[in-house]
């Protein structure tokens, strides 16, 4: 029988100094609760082989595959802003890479797979609702098309974790373009070792910016493609309301996917303030300060990569160096702006006019929302309906129907302004609706699936919204209950962990 995948591990061949190699742990009684048959298929794997027993032995961390060479990463990272030196993959182990069917390699990581040297006092395990939780939001971005980690997997393994209560335990299979931190960075530089730094600049740039390779300023060219993978990324999270929850400099990552799906929720009501994660106290990683919080996770990332942009260590060539990368550092939020406004123009139906009367339309409709607290979601696709002439359901979404009313007629005279006819407003709803979803993972939806299935282990209504999420464009009556926001006083009171 040829092996279940064809690994390729450059990270563990490239990067001796960067990991420890390590095992799982065998935990007693593997039974696999999800296998993406769309990403195996990607990934070229067999589910005959992969969907049953030897899945769920691979998968829970029981049976190490043919070629797989399971290690911890070492890595930093600033933590709601303060530096810890030694973080590292405390529950995790990358397996391997494999090259996908287009050609890209992707990373095979287990994450609750037991402890590592670098699991400092946790336990090294993980829990089957916060491990499904991470396959509704990941598939939910993918869907959505937005650049994300994904779950091949979710093994239970049989055994209880203690938290506050006891749970049951199991283990997620992560795909991901690769799992290069900003904290990666980071921990090199905090021990002053720039070989290393520039051995880890080396390696991202040939796995992710290839035709940087052998320029010679490659680091700097390295840093503004960074920074503008994580523009594009906020933007698309900020225009779906995604808030992340901890947007450490760890789980901010090179290849710009979205990664770590803790405390992460969606936004229901719109507010720029809005924080769902119990451990967010002030606010830092709040929705609308995801922004600068990236800017400043991506100065971090900047410093680490000074000396390399310098060259030599010469006063003049590293004061040159702090101004090149400064002018990256200062060009995010311009950066950032084009890529909102780029897609705040698809969700308003807009070709694009002029960028400050688009920007102020799109500011000037938020502030609606906020004002008398609209849910976000269903404001934009009922904007859509409201296109088709059907503006009933956008406006009872608002205290009273006049509500929206002059921000209407500007909407609508900037869309005919850009010298379309009348019966263009059909084919804009269109438009419209393929990048305004109608099913997002709503808070109160994630949670009852989560409850049936770790409290119950009743799988139904898991795998029913994951159902709904991988259409998120599709608006089926029958999927109603997943369109609708939680009562207020739900959602006011929703804390994520
Ligand atoms: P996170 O908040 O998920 O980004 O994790 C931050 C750090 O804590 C990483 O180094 C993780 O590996 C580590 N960590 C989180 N949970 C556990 C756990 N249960 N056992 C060991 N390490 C953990
Ligand atoms: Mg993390
Ligand atoms: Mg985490």
């Amino acid at each position: 029988m040829p092996a279940p995948f064809q690994f390729d591990n450059t990270y563990a061949r490239d990067l001796p100094g960067f990991y420890a190699r390590w095992q799982p742990a065998a935990v007693p009684a593997p039974d696999l609760l999800f296998f993406n048959h769309d990403l195996a298929a990607e990934l070229g794997l067999d589910p005959d082989v992969l969907d049953g027993p030897e899945g769920a032995a691979i998968f829970a961390g029981n049976q190490v595959p043919d070629g797989a060479e399971p290690l911890a990463q070492a890595y930093a990272g600033h933590q709601f802003g303060g530096f810890s030196p030694q973080l590292g993959d405390g529950r995790a182990l990358l397996l391997g890479e494999v090259v996908d069917r287009f050609g890209r390699r992707r990373d095979l990581m287990l994450k609750g797979s037991g402890r590592t040297p670098f699991s400092r006092r946790g336990d090294g395990k993980a829990a089957v609702g916060p491990m499904l939780r991470e396959v509704l939001i990941g598939e939910a971005m993918s869907a959505l098309g937005i650049p994300t980690t994904r779950a091949l997997a979710v093994a239970a393994t049989g055994e209880p974790v203690y938290r506050e209560r006891t749970l049951p335990g199991a283990v997620l299979t992560r795909v991901a373009d690769s799992h290069l931190r900003v904290g990666t960075f980071e921990y090199f530089s905090a021990r002053r070792d720039t070989e290393r730094v520039q051995q880890l600049a080396e390696y991202a740039i040939a796995r992710h910016d290839p035709d940087l390779a052998g320029t010679d300023d490659r680091y700097l060219g390295l840093l503004r493609r960074v920074a503008q993978r994580q523009a594009a990324l906020v933007a698309r999270w900020m225009n779906v309301g995604f808030i992340h929850g901890v947007l450490n400099t760890d789980n901010v990552v090179i290849s710009g996917e979205t990664i770590d799906y803790g405390p992460c929720a969606f936004l229901e009501a719109y507010d720029p303030d809005a924080v769902f994660s119990s451990i967010d106290h002030g606010g830092r990683y709040a929705y609308g300060n995801q922004p600068p919080v990236t800017r400043w996770n991506l100065a971090r990332l900047a410093e680490t990569l000074l000396p390399l942009i310098a060259g030599q260590d010469t006063e003049a060539a590293v004061s040159r160096a702090v101004g090149q990368a400064t002018e990256v550092i200062d060009a995010f939020p311009a950066w950032y702006a084009a890529e909102l406004l780029t897609g705040q123009r698809a969700k308003l139906g807009l070709r694009g006019g002029d960028d400050a009367s688009d920007r102020a339309l799109a500011e000037d409709w938020l502030t609606l929302l906020q004002e008398h607290r609209v849910d976000f979601t269903l404001a934009w696709r009922r904007l859509a309906d409201a296109a088709d002439g059907n503006e009933a359901p956008l406006r009872a979404l608002f205290p009273f129907p006049q509500a929206p009313d002059a921000w209407l007629a500007r909407w609508r005279s900037c869309a005919e302004s850009e010298g379309r006819s009348a019966a263009d407003w059909r084919e804009r709803a269109q438009h419209m609706r393929r990048v305004n979803p109608v099913v997002i993972p709503r808070n109160h939806r994630v949670e009852e699936a989560l409850a049936a299935a770790s409290e119950h282990g009743d799988l139904g209504p898991f795998q029913r919204l994951l159902a709904a999420l991988q259409h998120p464009y599709d608006e089926r009556p029958e999927q109603a209950a997943y369109h609708e926001p939680a009562r207020a006083e739900v959602t006011a009171c929703y804390r994520t962990f």
